[in-house]
């Protein structure tokens, strides 16, 4: 028996009246009791805005949504709480360190250096700044298996080159990229590098500076905390030396109609009210993987993704789009002469949720020169039983097709 399976009360509910066999992690993952506890008591018992006023109940607010950031800090391995900037999601950080820390820096013909396995979310807000600066977005390949060309990403760093911005795993391919590396290669060069963090802490421990990036993101609802809630970490030097980018209350110090004194950072560039019981189920959620034995979700997660594999490799006809060595339990995959999403749907009769189309990578999806993929991606609340339905329900629905 799985031991967190019990934590999750949707796992035992049906869907089409087949038990759920939930393989859409990558997509936005499940909750435990205790992060749905912690919002319902904080509706129930605690609700009030942050950082306002004098009353009880703002005190408890507050200090329930600060111990949240404390959370985060010491999860991630920050210096300080002061370091974390609380987003609405990986989206909404990516696009603050675009706007506050790189468009001042940025003049035309500077250069942005990402791969070509990101997200839409590590591509676009880039693409924006360039056509605000006439600065380039520069792209480093990848293989065919799927891992990153580094050799290629480090002849591409040049003394344009302004920033770097990498996915830490990708969200279709399940690849690792050597993040340790590439921030040992960009420190040498002065270059300020940006790790996507929102596939990776679902599945392993990051310590933001032992990785010696400068930015880290991620999303919380991948992290079986609600949706709504982003992390931003960067050295509290780096975030003083940011203008922000959206302002209104609670980002300022003074405000008169001449001139207004911003706060420091965080508050800086978390203006208006937030998430408060979105960031207090991220507190929940992180201190509920805290208690976790890591090494045992590792050896789980690496026994399940061999499993599925070996089961995929066995139906014939599989082709996958990712196979590197270093990977996390994310597999996506086409299955000849069937369109991924006729087979999604029918997966869905059988109870089974997972992904099909292009995953918010589209010129990831050119590389490999297809439309769309299958992708199952697996928590560690997944089982052996639940992969062996997996397969054999694909085997049925290629059956049909
Ligand atoms: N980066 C990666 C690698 C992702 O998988 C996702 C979510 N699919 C995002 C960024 C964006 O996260 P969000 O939509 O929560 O901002």
């Amino acid at each position: 028996m799985n031991s967190w399976r019990p934590d999750f009360p949707i796992l035992k509910r049906t869907v089409n009246g087949k038990p759920l066999i939930y393989f859409d992690n990558a997509n936005t993952a499940q909750k435990p009791q205790v992060v749905i506890d912690a919002v319902d008591q904080f509706y129930c018992q605690h609700n009030a805005n942050v950082a306002r006023a004098v009353h009880l109940l703002s005190e408890e607010a507050t200090a329930m949504y600060e111990r949240a950031r404390e959370r985060i800090a010491s999860w991630i391995g920050a210096a300080a709480p002061r370091e974390i900037v609380l987003t609405s999601g990986t989206t909404m950080a990516i696009n603050l360190v675009a706007h506050s820390f790189l468009r001042p820096r940025l003049r035309e013909g500077d250069e942005i250096l990402i791969t070509a396995m990101e997200h839409h979310a590590n591509i676009v807000p880039w693409q924006l700044l360039c056509a605000a600066t006439g600065a380039k977005l520069v792209v480093a390949p990848i293989f065919d298996d799927g891992t990153l060309d580094i050799d290629a990403l480090e002849d591409l760093i040049s003394p344009r080159t302004k920033l770097v911005a990498v996915t830490h795993v990708s969200n279709v391919l399940g690849t690792i990229n050597p993040i340790a590396r590439i921030a040992q290669e960009t420190r040498a060069r002065g270059v300020p590098l940006l790790v996507d963090g929102s596939q990776a802490l679902p599945h392993f421990k990051v310590d933001v500076q032992a990785l010696g990036c400068d930015f880290y993101c991620f999303t919380g609802h991948k992290l079986f905390a609600p949706t709504g809630t982003g992390v931003l970490w960067a050295r509290y030097e780096t975030l003083d030396s940011m203008s922000p980018w959206i302002g209104g209350g609670e980002m300022i110090d003074a405000v008169s109609f001449e001139r207004t004194i911003y706060a420091p950072p965080p508050r800086r560039f978390e203006a208006g009210t937030p998430n408060i019981a979105g960031f207090i189920g991220l507190g929940a959620a992180i201190e509920y993987l805290a208690a976790q034995d890591f090494q045992a979700i590792h050896t789980l997660e690496q026994a399940l993704l061999a499993q599925l594999l070996e089961g995929l490799r066995g139906l014939g006809g599989v082709r996958f789009i990712g196979q590197s060595k270093e990977r996390v339990s994310v597999v996506s995959f086409t299955l000849d002469g069937a369109h991924a999403t006729d087979v999604a749907m029918l997966l869905d009769l059988a109870g089974i949720a997972v992904r099909s189309g292009q995953h918010c990578a589209h010129p990831l999806m050119q590389r490999f020169g297809i439309h769309a993929t299958l992708r199952a991606s697996l928590a560690f609340y997944n089982t052996p039983e639940e992969v062996a339905g997996f397969v054999a329900a694909l085997a049925q629905c290629r059956a049909m097709l």
